[in-house]
């Protein structure tokens, strides 16, 4: 089987090229470095593997056979898609036209990484994927959600006119190694702070929940639900929610840091609460994260240290 991973040098996309290697895959990546980078990619020698730099949102073409797409390129975080909101929205819904289009003229099997942030500030806890969401569309995080849940509408459409045979993960919060130092979301930030003996910034007063995963049970949900005949969203997360605050007195016993910390302005629009509700998940393809948020921390704090 031949894949194609835009965003392939990206957090995840990168981690998705190792996995699916490993299953014996061959992988193109695909990114055009503008939040990836190479340094994801530079440890893989695998014969199987190419890395293409090109930006998703211009018509794509790919020599030969293509099985899988698996569109991931996007800014992710929310400090990126408010410096790059134009970008942002072109590659959630011109990106997704053109991964699209190459799925269809390949006959290939699509998969959309979409988001929790579909759900906006969610008024339902937990989010079961029937929920509609509460997304303020002119807000300055609505481009990603919107990018997010037009790409989602577009993929259906080619689903039910094209029969373009589409998968969409909506893919809780996630960390792990490759995750940018410089990425602003909270668990580098904690982590990066802590182990500078900086402060860790709290935004707002700390009590907003999410939900963490760790980067492998992702990628392995991700080749359950591309392998599975589902045809409808599932959430991919760890229902294990904590606080904001939580988290981040978490990150200071496991870096035994001894850093304060500082409350600032919490972002607009920013959810209260997330939590996923992963019934679907466990009922159509038997997965369930298996790393808990404690060693998925251990293994990241490790990470990040070296590369320090
Ligand atoms: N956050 C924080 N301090 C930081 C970075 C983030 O308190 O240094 C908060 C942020 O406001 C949000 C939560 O942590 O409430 C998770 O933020 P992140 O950017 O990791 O992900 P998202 O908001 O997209 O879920």
């Amino acid at each position: 089987m031949r894949a194609i991973i835009t965003g392939g040098a990206g957090f995840i996309g990168s981690h998705l090229c190792d996995y699916l290697l490993g299953q014996g895959l061959e992988v193109v990546a695909i990114d055009n470095l503008l939040t990836g980078s190479v340094d994801n990619i530079a440890h893989i020698h695998h014969p199987g593997f190419s890395f293409i730099q090109y930006d998703v949102t211009n018509y794509l073409y790919i020599d030969g056979p293509v099985d899988l797409v698996l569109h991931f390129a996007s800014p992710a975080s929310p400090i990126d898609y408010l410096r790059l909101p134009i970008q942002t929205l072109k590659v959630g819904a011109l990106g997704t036209h053109k991964a699209l289009g190459l799925a269809r003229a390949k006959n290939a099997r699509f998969l959309l990484a979409s988001t929790s942030e579909v759900y906006g500030d969610p008024l339902v806890h937990p989010q079961n994927e029937t929920y509609w969401g509460n997304v303020n569309p002119v807000g300055s995080r609505g481009v990603y959600d919107e990018a997010k849940r037009f790409a989602e509408a577009l993929s259906m459409a080619y689903q039910r006119y094209h029969g373009v045979d589409v998968k969409i993960v909506r893919i809780f919060n996630t960390f792990g190694p490759r995750m940018r130092k410089e990425d602003g979301r909270a668990v580098p930030n904690f982590i990066m702070q802590a182990l500078r003996g900086e402060p860790l910034t709290i935004y707002g007063d700390g009590s907003q929940t999410r939900s963490f995963g760790y980067i492998t049970d992702l990628v392995r949900g991700l080749h359950l639900l591309v392998m599975s005949a589902l045809n409808e969203p599932v959430n991919i997360g760890n229902p294990q929610e904590l606080t904001v605050r939580e988290m981040a007195e978490l990150i200071l016993k496991i870096t035994g840091s001894k850093s304060e910390l500082v409350y600032r302005a919490l972002p607009e629009d920013d959810p209260k609460v997330r939590q996923p509700d992963i019934s679907l998940a466990r009922r159509a393809l038997g997965w369930e994260p298996e790393v808990d948020v404690r060693e998925a921390l251990r293994l990241t704090v490790e990470w990040f240290r070296r590369s320090l």
